[in-house]
């Protein structure tokens, strides 16, 4: 075997996005033991900026020691009993693995369905959650990275609390791109991910439960399901003041790429990243009605930081992304499901948000099809 020298690629899909050399630099520093009282320090450090970033007092903020996937299982699991009810809203993929959590977690799913590439519709959420009176929890997803599309996370939240449910939102692709505002929303339980406006290295899962999340979870009948992503358990680990108590190994230097690309946000300022992710994406969209391309999704409800672009009639869709990743070094997303070949999904999450990165991803693709056209 040999060492593996990846090239650098611009990533401008759905994530991972483009990671800041300082946030590699961080992660190339000396490990330390995870019960070391300096990595102990930052820890809480790390703590400490989740809580500014999703905008909450919550005790309970800590980055879950996996991908985005086990920050959603985190939630589920020990927020869904067996023979709970829980609303589920799809409007793309993620709304279908959060059904997939429900029914592992013994819980029963009742799903409010829209047309991906549209938006939650509040109205109708609200007659289901009417027509559930014994429904215990209602789950939605911020940003949907699959379509592009944001839910009105404040109505919903409102919503959720008017019928007595707990929320559970996925924030994966919305924390640091559009504001999350937990305490403001009344969210009980949020997960999001370290690759997508964070811009760091996939594998981390911050997420942040509310005071009757953990009264719940407190007053269950029978153990959690998990027992890595056990809440009380993983806390002794997080929290443990005067001692904290080994539950499992942190990723120590994935946890400093972490602190290191919050440290950058801040430095920034949160309210200039969310402008900065706005100004790249009026810019993207500028360039691609320039090339007489079409958004795929409707202006109101499209997402700075995932731009659904319709493929033109009688386009190679595969093409164009095999090109523009060869010849240029930029990746660029592919539709799911029933947008399989009808879209590209193109990224501006954190790093990747930047005036340069679209003018270089918009020359790829401009380039791209331009040679799909002579061959
Ligand atoms: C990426 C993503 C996930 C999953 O995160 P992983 O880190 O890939 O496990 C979940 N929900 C949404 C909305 C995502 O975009």
């Amino acid at each position: 075997m040999q060492s593996f020298h990846p090239q650098r690629r611009l990533l401008m899909g759905p994530g991972p996005s483009d990671v800041h050399q300082r946030v590699l630099d961080a992660m190339a520093r000396p490990t330390l033991g995870h019960l070391d009282p300096d990595f102990q320090g930052l820890m809480e450090e790390i703590k400490g900026g989740l809580k500014a970033l999703f905008q909450t007092e919550n005790r309970m903020t800590y980055p879950v020691s996996a991908p985005g996937s086990a920050g959603m299982e985190t939630c589920f699991v020990n927020l869904v009993e067996e023979g709970d009810k829980v609303v589920v809203v799809k409007n793309g993929v993620f709304g279908e693995r959060m059904r997939q959590n429900v029914l592992r977690a013994g819980g029963v799913a009742v799903m409010v369905e829209f047309e991906w590439g549209s938006a939650p519709d509040v109205d109708v959420v609200a007659e289901t959650l009417a027509a559930n009176p014994d429904a215990r929890i209602l789950a939605f997803v911020h940003a949907e990275t699959s379509t592009g599309v944001c839910a009105d996370a404040a109505e919903l939240c409102a919503l959720a609390k008017k019928h007595g449910c707990l929320t559970i939102v996925d924030a994966v692709t919305s924390l640091g791109g559009i504001p999350v505002r937990v305490d403001e929303w009344g969210v009980d339980a949020i997960y999001s991910g370290s690759q997508k406006c964070l811009s760091c290295t996939p594998g981390l899962s911050p997420v942040s439960f509310s005071e009757a999340a953990l009264e719940k979870i407190r007053n269950r009948k029978s153990i959690v399901r998990s027992w890595f992503l056990d809440l009380t358990l993983v806390m002794d680990y997080w929290e443990g003041d005067g001692g904290r108590s080994y539950h499992h190994t942190a990723p120590v230097n994935a946890l400093y790429g972490l602190h290191e690309s919050l440290v950058m946000l801040f430095e920034e300022g949160l309210q200039a990243a969310f402008e900065r992710h706005r100004m790249a994406h009026d810019m993207l969209v500028g360039g691609l009605s320039d090339m007489g391309l079409d958004m795929f999704v409707d202006e109101a409800v499209r997402l700075p930081q995932l731009n659904a672009v319709a493929v033109p009639e009688g386009v190679d869709e595969a093409g164009v992304r095999t090109r523009m990743l060869k010849d240029h070094g930029v990746e660029i997303g592919a539709g799911l499901g029933p947008l399989a070949g009808k879209i590209w999904r193109i990224g501006l999450m954190g790093n990747s948000a930047r005036p340069e990165c679209v003018e270089r991803c918009l020359g790829a693709l401009s380039a791209s099809l331009a040679a799909g056209h002579n061959s």
